[in-house]
């Protein structure tokens, strides 16, 4: 697989990650699947990307229930089809409070990629990571 066609995992701001992912694959491209997605559902918009040729898009990959989840990695480890999600950096991303700063406490930020944890998520996609959590910094 090229560097073009890796299945890629962004996590980071969300001005970050939209800015990222737009310069590794045209918006056209793209085949968004929201995280509200059915587990009927994923398979059949993973099939209807893979006819279209697309790229799918998962939103918020956070939220997306670990049932859906499963699926997914299984999907993916047929590479028919390439793959890129995003997610914040902690629950807060995209709402903070004027000043910008993050206010999350540890353990909401656990919380917050707990579903992404057991799935092998690494072994399917490459991830990259545009910002931490403010609390890694202090
Ligand atoms: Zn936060």
């Amino acid at each position: 697989m090229n560097e073009q066609g890796e299945n890629i995992l962004v996590i980071g701001h969300p001005e970050e990650t939209a800015r990222y992912i737009s310069k590794i694959v045209d918006d056209s491209e793209l085949f968004p699947i929201h995280h509200t997605v059915s587990e009927i559902g994923i398979r059949m918009y993973i099939n209807e990307a893979k006819e279209k040729g697309k790229t799918v898009l998962l939103e918020d990959i956070v939220e997306f229930r670990q049932v859906v989840l499963e699926i997914l990695v299984e999907e993916m480890k047929k590479g028919e089809c390439r793959y890129i999600a995003y997610c914040g950096v902690c629950p807060c991303d995209g709402n903070r409070f004027s000043d910008g700063r993050c206010r999350c406490t540890r353990r909401q930020i656990q919380n917050y990629y707990a579903n992404l944890e057991g799935l092998g998520l690494d072994e399917v996609f490459k991830i990259v990571r545009l910002s931490k959590p403010d609390i890694e910094y202090n």
